[in-house]
């Protein structure tokens, strides 16, 4: 039984005051839900501070990116060694607006999971198509060539500290959502594509959230569907209430 995670990324908002205001409404309003794990992902000047007003309670931090080596000469850049110094429980990787604008590649994805994993850390690991890609047919190729090249260093043990996070482009902020059987179908084939490279059993407890335009009202359908377990979650994360009735999904 794989326990559903919903996560909010919170992208370029929030100072650390508008964070510590966000989690004192939060934490209380979701103190007996038990069942799936919460994340934010607030940006890097907030994580601190969000770290320290989730502390003891059921909300777990997490940065939006990471840089691979521990440290050095790298202007701009944040370790996963200074995330958790932070307080953070890991990182996305891969984002498509960090594929998009910053030159993320699968190679560098892969290199920032296993500073990730080897921080303690760990990741969720962002794929999927753009419209073009899914409009030519090419779906599914390009989110395999994106697990296979961004998991290419793990081996099956450091598959637990892994979740993905399916995100089609084309529904990242648009108001449009993938229908849960598009979003079941890629699923399912990350899941075979996982269970090709590592083993059955490592496959069928990975944890596969779906992105793009999760609101309150469309949450429950996804959720319904055997191979996603949970949401990873933009615009609606932003205000304490809509993210809580997403959390509240059943
Ligand atoms: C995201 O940024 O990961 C995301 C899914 O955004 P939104 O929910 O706003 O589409």
């Amino acid at each position: 039984m794989r326990r559903p995670v919903i996560a909010g990324n919170w992208k370029l908002f929030k100072t650390q005051a508008e964070t510590r205001e966000f989690l004192t409404v939060l934490a209380p309003a979701v103190a007996n839900v038990d069942h799936c794990d919460i994340v934010v992902a607030p940006p890097f000047t907030a994580l601190a501070a969000a770290a320290d007003a989730a502390r003891g309670t059921r909300i777990a931090v997490m940065a939006q990116d990471v840089f691979w080596e521990s440290e050095g000469a790298f202007t701009g850049e944040v370790s996963a060694g200074m995330l958790a110094d932070a307080g953070c429980a890991g990182s996305l990787v891969g984002h498509s607006e960090r594929r998009q604008y910053f030159g993320e590649t699968d190679e560098t994805v892969s290199k920032k999971i296993g500073a990730l994993l080897g921080a303690g850390l760990r990741a969720i690991v962002c794929v999927g198509e753009t419209l073009d890609e899914r409009e030519s047919g090419s779906a599914q190729a390009v989110v395999e060539k994106q697990l296979t090249g961004g998991l290419a260093q793990l081996t099956a043990p450091g598959l637990s500290h892994i979740i993905v996070a399916y995100e089609p482009v084309w529904a990242i902020g648009t108001g449009r959502t993938a229908t849960p059987e598009i979003a079941q179908e890629m699923h399912r084939t990350i899941r075979d594509v996982v269970g090709e490279r590592f083993d059955a059993e490592s496959a069928d407890a990975l944890r596969i959230l779906y992105g793009g335009s999760v609101k309150p009202d469309n949450v429950a359908d996804l959720m319904a569907q055997p191979d996603i377990d949970g949401g990873l979650v933009g615009g609606a994360s932003l205000k304490p209430d809509s993210f809580e009735a997403i959390i509240r999904y059943q």
